[in-house]
């Protein structure tokens, strides 16, 4: 199973999972015959998904998020929530389309509101009209299979589990949804390929939206933000807080079965591995981090000036290769074009990717 999966670095589709596989693979060795099982059934869902889903790339859009546009169609999601009733069918049975009254489904009300909010963190402060640009309905399915220890973007539409009330209690919680569906927006802008650093880049800009929908629902500034994402999904008994931490990466958990957070903060704790496609959720703890320092530097709300040069520098990025040095010095030509040469805030930036040890 471990074997298998170690090889599956080769397939480099941008299938998105919210729990990575390296968390998996420790459930499997770790957790009693019933956990083990779980996880190794995961992993095998994980590959299949990946082999399912092609890369896929769109160029550009002419938004740029430099101003939002006064587009009527910016008003107006297209929600489409159903619920897969603990089947693997996706999308399942829909349950609320946009504009129904709440469907007394606690995870398909949750799941439409989120998706509103992501809709509209997108739409109004940088312009852009749902995940491809272009209006594309916001498809979800909640209740996806039973037990189901994982949420996912498939492409297509979002997808998200119950958990097994041990490891995990639920997936719906703000910044995984909005980490999910900001997969479907780099998919088709910029298209980041989901391996090594680009792959760690693509996890780290859907973490970065993720925290930013958040606090921008709570209207929190970064110094009052928590910058966690997955906060409360954990089980009861599982020792952490979260996923991942944005302001302190590798302190989200540490518990007996999960193991430790492995995530690294600075370049010199990056992790060369050919596991989780080349660590792609391991290694985004850098820039993370530097988004994080960043934001912190201005105060301001995060979701304004700093969210709006990383979503400028991935509609303007064209290099879906792209390494941690190049990503930073597209994000540093973002803050030039924004907020003029040599800015205060550009001076700012620069100092975040030094301080996570990215060569600018
Ligand atoms: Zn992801």
């Amino acid at each position: 199973m471990c074997l298998s999966l170690s090889c599956n670095h080769a397939v480099h589709n941008p299938i998105a999972c919210i729990v990575p596989p390296y968390m998996l693979r420790v459930l499997a060795m770790r957790g009693d015959p019933a956990t083990a099982r779980m996880a190794r059934s995961l992993l095998d869902h994980d590959r299949e998904l990946r082999d399912l889903r092609a890369a896929q790339s769109s160029p550009p859009l002419p938004h740029d998020g430099i101003l939002p546009i006064a587009d009527p169609d910016l008003c107006c999601p297209d929600r489409r929530i159903h619920d897969g009733e603990f089947r693997a069918t996706l999308p399942g049975k829909l349950v609320r389309a946009e504009g129904d009254d709440p469907a007394g489904l606690t995870d398909a009300d949750f799941a439409y509101d989120a998706a509103g909010q992501v809709f509209s963190l997108f739409a109004e402060e940088y312009g852009r009209n749902s995940l491809d640009g272009q209006g594309m309905p916001l498809v979800a399915t909640v209740r996806h299979r039973r037990d189901y220890n994982n949420a996912f973007w498939n492409g297509e539409q979002m997808a998200y589990g119950t958990g097994d009330g041990k490891i995990f209690q639920t997936f719906l919680e703000l910044s995984v949804v909005a980490h999910e569906m900001t997969h479907g927006v780099i998919q088709h802008s910029g298209g980041l390929i989901y391996e090594n650093q680009s792959g760690a880049l693509n996890e780290s800009v859907a973490d970065v939206f993720g925290a930013l929908a958040l606090q921008r629902a709570r209207r929190q500034m970064p110094h009052e933000a928590d910058w966690l994402i997955g906060r409360g999904i954990l089980g009861p008994n599982i020792a952490g807080a979260a996923l991942r931490s944005m302001k302190a990466p590798g302190t989200a958990y540490s518990d007996d079965l999960l193991g430790q957070d492995p995530q690294p903060w600075h370049m010199d704790g990056f992790i060369s591995t050919t596991d989780d496609n080349g660590g792609v959720h391991v290694n985004s703890g850098i820039p993370n981090h530097a988004f994080y320092l960043f934001a912190s530097y201005l105060g301001g709300p995060a979701w304004e000036l700093p969210g709006r040069i990383w979503y400028h520098a991935l509609q303007n990025l064209n290099n879906p290769m792209a390494s941690f040095s190049q990503w930073a010095e597209r994000t540093l030509r973002s803050a030039d074009e924004l907020t003029g040469s040599g800015s205060y805030q550009g001076q700012m930036l620069r100092r975040a990717w030094k301080l996570v040890g990215v060569a600018v």
